[in-house]
Protein backbone atom coordinates (compact mmCIF):
# COMPACT_ATOMS: atom_id res chain seq x y z
CA UNK A 1 0.00 0.00 0.00
CA UNK A 2 1.60 3.12 -0.94
CA UNK A 3 1.00 6.77 -1.30
CA UNK A 4 2.97 8.42 -3.66
CA UNK A 5 3.85 11.74 -5.43
CA UNK A 6 7.24 13.81 -5.93
CA UNK A 7 7.77 16.75 -3.43
CA UNK A 8 9.82 19.30 -4.88
CA UNK A 9 12.18 19.14 -2.59
CA UNK A 10 13.58 22.19 -0.75
CA UNK A 11 16.19 20.18 1.52
CA UNK A 12 17.03 17.65 -0.73
CA UNK A 13 20.77 18.79 -1.27
CA UNK A 14 21.06 18.89 2.62
CA UNK A 15 22.19 16.24 4.27
CA UNK A 16 21.00 15.05 6.95
CA UNK A 17 22.46 12.35 10.04
CA UNK A 18 19.77 9.76 8.78
CA UNK A 19 21.24 9.67 5.11
CA UNK A 20 24.01 7.36 3.23
CA UNK A 21 26.67 10.07 2.37
CA UNK A 22 27.33 7.93 -0.81
CA UNK A 23 23.76 6.76 -1.86
CA UNK A 24 22.08 9.38 -0.32
CA UNK A 25 19.26 7.11 1.18
CA UNK A 26 18.17 6.31 4.60
CA UNK A 27 21.45 4.11 6.77
CA UNK A 28 19.92 0.69 6.70
CA UNK A 29 20.97 0.91 10.37
CA UNK A 30 19.01 3.80 11.00
CA UNK A 31 15.90 3.56 12.87
CA UNK A 32 13.40 6.79 13.40
CA UNK A 33 13.88 9.33 11.28
CA UNK A 34 12.64 13.26 11.46
CA UNK A 35 11.96 14.70 8.56
CA UNK A 36 11.15 18.18 7.31
CA UNK A 37 8.86 18.48 4.30
CA UNK A 38 8.69 22.09 1.55
CA UNK A 39 5.28 22.61 1.82
CA UNK A 40 2.84 23.57 4.49
CA UNK A 41 1.12 20.35 4.95
CA UNK A 42 1.46 16.56 3.37
CA UNK A 43 -0.60 16.52 -0.48
CA UNK A 44 -1.96 13.04 0.47
CA UNK A 45 -4.84 12.46 2.68
CA UNK A 46 -3.13 9.34 4.15
CA UNK A 47 -0.09 8.56 3.37
CA UNK A 48 2.91 10.44 1.51
CA UNK A 49 6.57 10.13 1.17
CA UNK A 50 9.56 11.92 -0.36
CA UNK A 51 10.42 9.14 -3.27
CA UNK A 52 13.85 10.96 -3.81
CA UNK A 53 15.04 10.54 -0.16
CA UNK A 54 12.65 7.51 0.61
CA UNK A 55 11.28 8.68 3.55
CA UNK A 56 7.56 7.87 4.19
CA UNK A 57 5.26 9.71 6.20
CA UNK A 58 1.75 8.71 7.31
CA UNK A 59 -1.32 10.32 9.17
CA UNK A 60 -0.67 8.78 12.98
CA UNK A 61 -4.91 7.81 13.12
CA UNK A 62 -4.74 6.21 9.93
CA UNK A 63 -1.72 4.07 11.12
CA UNK A 64 -3.24 3.55 14.38
CA UNK A 65 -5.91 1.92 12.92
CA UNK A 66 -3.79 -1.58 13.31
CA UNK A 67 -3.24 -0.87 17.30
CA UNK A 68 -0.51 0.79 18.85
CA UNK A 69 0.66 -2.66 20.10
CA UNK A 70 1.35 -3.54 16.54
CA UNK A 71 2.79 -0.44 15.59
CA UNK A 72 5.73 -0.18 18.68
CA UNK A 73 6.20 -3.84 17.41
CA UNK A 74 6.86 -2.91 13.91
CA UNK A 75 7.32 0.72 12.76
CA UNK A 76 10.08 2.91 13.70
CA UNK A 77 8.19 6.46 14.18
CA UNK A 78 9.65 9.93 13.68
CA UNK A 79 8.82 13.57 13.75
CA UNK A 80 7.43 15.19 10.60
CA UNK A 81 8.08 18.98 10.57
CA UNK A 82 6.51 21.59 7.87
CA UNK A 83 8.31 24.19 6.00
CA UNK A 84 8.10 26.56 8.71
CA UNK A 85 9.05 24.47 11.07
CA UNK A 86 6.01 23.65 12.77
CA UNK A 87 5.80 20.18 14.44
CA UNK A 88 2.67 18.30 12.38
CA UNK A 89 1.58 16.58 15.06
CA UNK A 90 -0.87 14.54 12.98
CA UNK A 91 1.31 13.15 10.88
CA UNK A 92 4.37 10.23 11.75
CA UNK A 93 7.83 9.29 9.12
CA UNK A 94 8.02 5.50 9.33
CA UNK A 95 10.03 2.79 8.90
CA UNK A 96 9.49 -1.16 9.30
CA UNK A 97 11.88 -2.77 11.57
CA UNK A 98 11.45 -5.34 8.72
CA UNK A 99 12.08 -4.76 5.31
CA UNK A 100 11.40 -6.39 2.66
CA UNK A 101 12.40 -5.74 -1.81
CA UNK A 102 9.34 -6.26 -3.26
CA UNK A 103 10.31 -8.25 -6.58
CA UNK A 104 9.27 -7.89 -10.01
CA UNK A 105 10.34 -9.54 -13.63
CA UNK A 106 13.09 -9.62 -15.78
CA UNK A 107 12.88 -6.93 -18.42
CA UNK A 108 15.13 -6.77 -21.76
CA UNK A 109 15.19 -3.87 -23.57
CA UNK A 110 16.86 -3.11 -27.04
CA UNK A 111 18.86 -6.48 -26.18
CA UNK A 112 19.87 -5.52 -22.12
CA UNK A 113 18.44 -6.59 -18.94
CA UNK A 114 17.61 -3.42 -17.28
CA UNK A 115 16.14 -5.50 -14.34
CA UNK A 116 18.45 -6.00 -11.55
CA UNK A 117 20.21 -4.80 -8.13
CA UNK A 118 23.18 -3.33 -6.92
CA UNK A 119 25.06 -2.34 -3.49
CA UNK A 120 25.93 0.79 -2.09
CA UNK A 121 29.49 0.03 -1.11
CA UNK A 122 29.35 3.12 1.99
CA UNK A 123 26.28 1.26 3.56
CA UNK A 124 25.28 -1.87 1.92
CA UNK A 125 21.85 -0.57 0.93
CA UNK A 126 20.30 -2.74 -1.93
CA UNK A 127 19.18 -0.74 -4.62
CA UNK A 128 16.42 -3.16 -6.97
CA UNK A 129 14.56 -2.49 -9.85
CA UNK A 130 12.12 -4.99 -11.54
CA UNK A 131 9.29 -3.97 -13.56
CA UNK A 132 5.52 -4.61 -12.11
CA UNK A 133 3.77 -6.11 -11.40
CA UNK A 134 5.31 -7.48 -7.88
CA UNK A 135 5.41 -9.51 -5.60
CA UNK A 136 7.02 -10.96 -2.87
CA UNK A 137 10.07 -13.71 -2.71
CA UNK A 138 11.14 -15.03 -0.87
CA UNK A 139 8.49 -15.18 1.49
CA UNK A 140 8.48 -12.86 4.72
CA UNK A 141 9.60 -14.13 7.99
CA UNK A 142 6.74 -15.92 9.81
CA UNK A 143 4.89 -14.23 12.22
CA UNK A 144 5.96 -10.61 10.92
CA UNK A 145 2.74 -8.62 10.17
CA UNK A 146 3.99 -5.65 8.81
CA UNK A 147 7.31 -4.34 6.25
CA UNK A 148 8.52 -1.92 4.51
CA UNK A 149 8.70 -2.39 1.21
CA UNK A 150 10.64 0.69 0.12
CA UNK A 151 9.69 4.49 0.52
CA UNK A 152 6.09 4.96 1.24
CA UNK A 153 5.09 1.26 0.58
CA UNK A 154 3.58 -1.02 3.56
CA UNK A 155 3.19 -4.51 3.15
CA UNK A 156 0.80 -5.74 5.86
CA UNK A 157 -0.83 -8.83 6.49
CA UNK A 158 -4.52 -9.45 5.38
CA UNK A 159 -5.71 -8.66 9.17
CA UNK A 160 -4.29 -5.58 9.52
CA UNK A 161 -5.24 -4.59 6.05
CA UNK A 162 -8.89 -5.14 6.57
CA UNK A 163 -8.43 -2.98 10.07
CA UNK A 164 -7.15 -0.10 7.93
CA UNK A 165 -9.52 -0.77 5.69
CA UNK A 166 -8.40 1.70 2.83
CA UNK A 167 -10.29 3.54 0.12
CA UNK A 168 -8.73 3.12 -3.20
CA UNK A 169 -8.38 6.59 -4.76
CA UNK A 170 -5.90 8.32 -7.20
CA UNK A 171 -3.51 9.28 -3.86
CA UNK A 172 -3.42 5.81 -2.30
CA UNK A 173 -2.80 2.22 -4.38
CA UNK A 174 -2.53 -1.04 -2.86
CA UNK A 175 -2.85 -4.71 -4.10
CA UNK A 176 -2.29 -7.84 -3.11
CA UNK A 177 1.34 -9.44 -3.45
CA UNK A 178 1.16 -13.02 -4.28
CA UNK A 179 4.11 -14.68 -2.49
CA UNK A 180 6.59 -16.90 -5.30
CA UNK A 181 9.24 -19.55 -4.34
CA UNK A 182 10.72 -18.69 -7.46
CA UNK A 183 11.74 -15.48 -8.55
CA UNK A 184 10.85 -14.13 -11.94
CA UNK A 185 13.95 -11.41 -12.36
CA UNK A 186 16.79 -13.79 -12.78
CA UNK A 187 18.11 -13.14 -10.06
CA UNK A 188 18.83 -15.78 -6.81
CA UNK A 189 15.97 -15.83 -4.38
CA UNK A 190 18.15 -14.01 -1.58
CA UNK A 191 19.84 -10.59 -2.73
CA UNK A 192 22.88 -9.67 -0.80
CA UNK A 193 25.30 -6.75 -0.35
CA UNK A 194 28.09 -7.23 1.56
CA UNK A 195 28.20 -5.90 4.44
CA UNK A 196 29.92 -2.23 4.26
CA UNK A 197 33.87 -2.19 6.41
ZN1 LIG B 1 24.53 4.02 0.86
Amino acid sequence: MSGTHFSTGLNRNDYHPWMCRTCRLPRPDVTSIDFQIDSRSPELPYMDSDLFLEVAFARRDFLERMGQDVIREYLYLGELRNCDGDLLKDWVTFRGKNRIILRGRKRVHKGKTVTGYRCCDTCGAIMYHGEAPHYLCPAPPAGVRILEGGAGTLVVTRDLFEKLSPKKSRDLDFYQLPVLEEPLDDLPVELKCPKPA
